[in-house]
């Protein structure tokens, strides 16, 4: 395994990064024991970094995630989030956040996580999530309940200019680098960057599109990435090539991205996934990918409120925060 520095945090954190939400059975019944197994299988690979949030399965995949932990918490970097309970269900109130973290903490089996971070922020006012949210999560990292904190969320330009007026420890960003989009070095990576923000991408699969298995219903990819995404999995089977392993090692690449979060819930994936680590990638075969995705590349979806949406920060600007 290779580890990185989580921007200023110091925390040295694996660049496969184990995303819980499939644990809180997000794209489909999952068996419980097998989750723990490969909870398990990623910490014995050398995995340390655990991403889970109480929006996953309603709160099951905090239960799975802190149930697998058990007896091993402290070998692993334990990331939850809050603000987001819901498909359409958010409170980033600063009351709602400090209950937040006591009932993750109680459900993860725990008594701090090392990075809290606000949920998809983009559903929020920016106006609450720059002065109300981030404070209110320095307040539980001072009460020692968290190491450090962060943002996530969809729309680049939102988390660019959050970041901007209030210091953040992480961002979480998702389905913006990958095989089928790559817009996050446009707006996200160089703000990164020049704070030294530890930057985590999620969502190697794009939410599961680049595997084998039928998508979830709920997944926002319009059809033509859909299609576009079975041409690149017939592809790398056509080379001989697990499209996943593929599609992970492609967001390894990535030179500033610290963790790369891929959604796992048993062991035969996460066996799989580990493979990406040895797995190396010509030219010429990231050229017949480009080639076989064509006008579907860099298609991305409206996520959160109009206000917030990347052509209307670009209009804004700065006045908002004012
Ligand atoms: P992903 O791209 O990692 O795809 C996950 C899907 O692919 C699941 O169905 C999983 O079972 C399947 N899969 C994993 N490995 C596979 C393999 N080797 N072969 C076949 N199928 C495989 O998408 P994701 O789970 O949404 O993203 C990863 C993690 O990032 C999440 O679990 C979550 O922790 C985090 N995340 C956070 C946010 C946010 O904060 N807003 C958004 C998206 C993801």
């Amino acid at each position: 395994m290779v580890y990185r520095t989580l921007g200023n945090t110091g925390l040295s954190v694996s660049q496969i990064g184990f995303g819980a939400s499939p644990l809180g059975n997000v794209f489909g019944a999952t068996d419980p024991a097998e989750g723990v197994k490969a909870v398990r299988d990623a910490i014995d690979a050398g995995i340390n970094l655990f991403d889970v949030s109480p929006y996953y399965g309603d709160t099951l995949a905090e239960e799975r995630l802190g149930k697998a932990l058990s007896g091993v918490r402290d070998r692993v970097i334990l990331a939850t989030k809050c603000g987001r309970y819901g498909a359409d269900i958010f409170d980033f109130s600063a009351a709602r956040i400090r209950r937040s973290i006591d009932e993750s903490l109680a459900r993860l089996r725990t008594d701090y996580v090392d990075l809290f971070q606000a949920h998809d922020i983009e559903f929020g006012e920016i106006r609450q999530i720059v002065h109300e949210t981030i404070p209110a999560l320095r307040e539980i990292q001072k009460a020692g309940k968290a190491r450090f904190i962060g943002i996530t969320g969809y729309p680049l330009g939102m988390l660019a200019r959050v970041a901007e007026q209030r210091e953040v420890d992480t961002i979480l960003s998702y389905c913006r680098y990958n095989l089928l989009v790559s817009d996050l070095d446009a707006r996200l990576t160089p703000v990164a960057k020049s704070k030294r923000i530890g930057l985590i991408n999620a969502s190697p699969l794009h939410m599961g599109l680049l595997t084998e298995a039928t998508p979830p219903s709920w997944h926002p990819a319009p059809p033509q990435v859909a299609r576009a995404a079975g041409r690149v999995v017939r592809l790398c089977r056509e080379r001989g090539f697990d499209p996943a392993v593929v599609a992970l090692r492609f967001c390894l690449n990535h030179a500033y991205v610290v963790s790369t979060l891929v959604g796992m819930s048993t062991p035969a994936h996460v066996l799989t996934n580990m493979k990406a680590l040895e797995c190396e990638l010509t030219p010429e075969f990231l050229l017949e990918i480009e080639n076989v995705i064509g006008s579907a590349k860099d298609v991305v979806w409206p996520s959160g409120r109009q206000e917030n949406a990347d052509a209307a920060a670009a209009l804004e600007g700065q006045e908002q925060l004012k």
